[in-house]
């Protein structure tokens, strides 16, 4: 059964081989579905994104931000638990 928020959670990522792990968020700390190297969901990513956007455009530092993984760097986090 599925407990997750469907706003949290990465849909697009499903089709992939590893897309559907339960993850959970660095940020909320609450569980979603999405691609097993994922940290943030997408709530807060779209959140985070928007913020670090707005922050940028004034040209300040995204300081707050410094303990969510760079969305590039998913060769460096580690890989969640299967839900299988
Ligand atoms: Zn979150």
């Amino acid at each position: 059964m599925k407990d997750t928020k469907p706003e949290k959670d990465w849909q697009e990522d499903w089709h992939h081989e590893n897309g559907q792990y339960y993850c959970r968020c660095v940020h909320c700390k609450e569980q979603f579905i999405g691609y097993k190297r994922r940290v943030v969901c997408k709530e807060c990513h779209t959140s985070l994104e928007k913020a670090s956007t707005m922050m940028s455009d004034k040209g300040y530092e995204v300081g707050s931000l410094e303990d969510i993984p760079q969305r590039d760097g998913w060769d460096n986090w580690k890989p969640n638990k299967d839900i299988g």
